[in-house]
């Protein structure tokens, strides 16, 4: 019994110890820490030692230093590098007097020129050496395949308009042959009229090939006539331009679209056309136009030739902002 309060005396002892001790740092955090203070400085052959005090209780951290490095007095090569090893350099340190040393990094492979050691063919890859004067290490590279080396193409059956042809063409190399199917050729159209334009009503050409009798059949007007819905061009400008001063005409005058040939176009070369005796078709046909030509050189005493030219107005047209 009485050895165990002794033994609890001696603990609580301990423990109020500890608690003195440690009063002014509870936990790490709580150490204030001066600088490091050297014990040892570092050489080229030993690591420092450094030390660092807290300023509340009598804890203390240390630390190691690395190494400094050696001082060498001059680097001789002692051992020479090859293609297959390293080199080494030795200096004397000026301040442990110790050897030192330092690798030199390998050479490279002196390699020679190439040796094919297989030849490429037309569709085989190729190999070739190369070998270091030095060592004798060998190193081997592909020598890309040389593809086929064609000839023209001879013709065995010459294409017509309806079937192709057939014809071979051979490598000179390695003598392999390979078919060719040779394209169609155009037909040999001979056009002729089969219904000639009408008002409304575009003409009708039919084009037989020469060589095959192939029919094929395409609606026209005559060169020159403008119509509703054709291709945009300046010439419809022109045309415009003389419905306008005939007061015929009260669209607008393309600017954007160049030369659209609308409704209201088509409206006014009928018009045009019912007032001159004319069948009202809405088309303007070479006779229709030179009928407008003549209407309005009567009317504003201006000619064709004082208009602006098609690509001109084409150019004026598209200077226009859009809309306008
Ligand atoms: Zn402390
Ligand atoms: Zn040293
Ligand atoms: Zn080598
Ligand atoms: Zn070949
Ligand atoms: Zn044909």
């Amino acid at each position: 019994m009485k050895k165990r309060i002794l033994l609890m005396i001696l603990a609580v002892g301990m423990l109020l110890q500890a608690s003195v001790a440690s009063a002014a740092c509870a936990t790490e955090e709580d150490h204030r820490y001066g600088s490091w203070r050297v014990k040892t400085s570092a050489t080229c052959t030993r690591q420092g030692h450094e030390f660092k005090y807290c300023t509340r209780c009598d804890h203390w951290e240390q630390r190691r230093t690395p190494k400094l490095p050696h001082t060498p007095d001059q680097w001789v090569v002692t051992v020479e590098p090859t293609c297959v090893k390293k080199g080494r350099e030795t200096a004397t340190c000026t301040v442990c007097n110790n050897e030192i040393y330092r690798a030199i990094d390998m050479l490279e492979h002196a390699y020679g020129e190439m040796t094919v050691t297989k030849e490429p063919t037309c569709t085989q890859n190729g190999r070739g050496e190369y070998v270091c004067g030095d060592c004798g290490k060998k190193k081997s590279q592909s020598i890309e395949k040389l593809g086929h080396a064609w000839s023209e193409i001879a013709v065995s059956k010459e294409a017509t308009c309806t079937k192709t042809g057939k014809g071979t063409k051979t490598c000179q190399r390695c003598g392999r042959e390979s078919d060719i199917e040779i394209e169609k050729v155009e037909h040999a159209w001979n056009w002729g009229v089969t219904r000639e334009p009408n008002g409304t009503k575009k003409g009708e050409k039919t084009g037989i090939c020469a060589a095959c009798g192939t029919e094929k059949k395409e609606y026209f007007y005559w060169e020159g006539t403008l119509y509703l819905d054709m291709t945009p061009c300046a010439e419809v400008i022109r045309m415009q331009e003389k419905l306008k001063d005939l007061d015929l005409y009260h669209g607008s005058i393309s600017a954007g679209a160049v030369g659209k040939y609308g409704k209201l176009t088509a409206q006014a070369v009928e018009n045009f056309q019912k007032a001159n005796g004319m069948k009202a078709t809405g088309v303007a046909d070479p006779q229709t136009l030179e009928a407008i030509s003549k209407a309005w050189e009567a009317k504003t005493g201006k000619t064709d030739a004082e208009m602006l030219n098609p690509q001109e107005m084409e150019n004026a047209a598209e200077a226009q902002p859009a809309g306008a």
